[in-house]
């Protein structure tokens, strides 16, 4: 394994100027959401540079590549598209397309997966397939679903994949065992009635004493209904009904988010809400209809992808220098991915180490270049240290 992590720190270490390069490129033109042409354009042509064999995704936006031969595949995934956010740094290589920046650091993604192909790519023959892919869409949160429709996730091991962190000073990593995103959903309950007086609820549905009802006793019910552990937590923030303080209403609506920090937790959640919003309401008598809008599942870290990416880590930027990342409340659409094989997400370290520290998705966000190297180095001894490890793929 050493000879193999040897020739891909040696190339990085002499490429890293073309890494750079590439990444500011990316970063000066940033593309949104599903529509990201020029960025796989530019990500295409330093792949064939290379001699190797990118495919597109059906539609010409986001691609992957696979790098060494045999049947034992694992992925690596970047994503690469921006924000529709205006960059508030004087980079020499800041976006140059008004109210769109690479505020989430997906440019450096990209380059870390560049790093990792083409270090890949050069190395002593590989024990077996690494597949990269390039991602778009993950803001918007339609991309996996496309690299799943493309079949990229087919036959693979597992993947792994990595986000910047600018709260963590460059040089160092992480990675968590379990869930390191958490999954939101969203929900609006319409209920309605036949209105009436408020001199005689009796012979109507108290819509607002129902609507307040659910407010009130359903988050409580809905955090009863799965483990604690998996901290299920319903929050209205809108509700909306009536006019004046003497008719009862014939239309109410709630609107909330149901966020949870687990699988087990996010595939429970809907049933567990539809089912006690229409409990409640049939106490009522309200007639109910719920639009539930799923979210994007926990990026859950399987122990395995979590070991093999912590070991990798750690060889590349120091124990001491391995942290242990807070689960983020926020969503990511690697979640998905897990539905495929089993994952492995990790954090880079980029904040400078002077200067405000800023966060993702802010128009002053800047990234340490040095982490690309650090990212590359991660991902593809990771992808090394997966194909030399015992498999887990089903035998004969
Ligand atoms: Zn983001
Ligand atoms: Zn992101």
């Amino acid at each position: 394994m050493s000879g193999w992590l040897a020739s891909i720190d040696g190339w990085l270490r002499t490429h890293e100027r073309q890494l750079i390069e590439l990444r500011r490129q990316i970063h000066a033109h940033p593309e949104l959401g599903i529509d990201v042409p020029h960025t796989t354009d530019l990500i295409e042509r330093r792949l064939l540079e290379a001699g190797l064999s990118p495919q597109r995704f059906r539609g010409g936006n986001g691609l992957a590549v696979d790098i060494g031969q045999g049947p034992r595949i694992v992925g690596l995934r970047a994503d690469i598209d921006a924000l529709p956010l205006q960059e508030l740094t004087n980079l020499p290589f800041a976006s140059r397309i008004d109210g769109r920046s690479h505020a989430c650091g997906h440019d450096m993604h990209a380059a870390f997966a560049m790093g990792a192909a083409l270090a890949l790519a050069q190395a002593p023959e590989l024990p077996g397939r690494v597949r990269v892919i390039f991602q778009p869409a993950e803001e918007t949160l339609g991309g996996a679903h496309m690299v799943i429709a493309n079949g990229i996730l087919d036959g693979l091991e597992r993947v792994f994949a990595l986000h910047c962190e600018p709260q963590v000073k460059v040089g160092q990593a992480g990675t968590r065992l379990g869930a390191i995103t958490a999954a939101c959903d969203l929900v609006e309950i319409h209920l309605s009635g036949p209105g009436g007086h408020t001199a005689r609820p009796h012979l109507s549905v108290d819509l607002v004493d129902a609507l307040a009802r659910i407010v009130t006793t359903v988050p409580g019910l809905t955090s009863r209904s799965v483990d604690p552990r998996d901290g299920l937590s319903v929050v209205f923030g809108a509700i909306e009904a009536g006019s004046a303080p003497n008719a009862i209403p014939s239309e109410g609506v709630l609107r909330g988010t149901v966020r949870t920090l687990t699988r087990a937790g996010w595939t429970a959640a809907e049933d567990a809400v539809r089912r006690l919003v229409d409990e409640v309401a049939a106490l009522t008598r309200a007639s109910v209809k719920i639009d539930y809008r799923r979210g994007v599942p926990p990026v859950d870290n399987d122990v395995t992808s979590f070991s093999l990416l912590r070991t990798a880590m750690a060889g590349v930027v120091g124990d001491d220098s391995v942290y242990m990342p807070e689960q983020s409340m926020g969503g990511e659409d690697f979640g998905w991915y897990a539905d495929y094989a089993p994952v492995g997400m990790g954090r880079i370290g980029v904040y400078p180490g002077s200067g405000p520290m800023s966060d993702l998705h802010q128009g002053t966000f800047v990234a340490d270049e040095r982490a690309i190297l650090i990212g590359a180095r991660v991902l593809a001894h990771t992808a090394i240290g997966s194909l030399t490890s015992p498999t887990s793929l089903p035998t004969g």
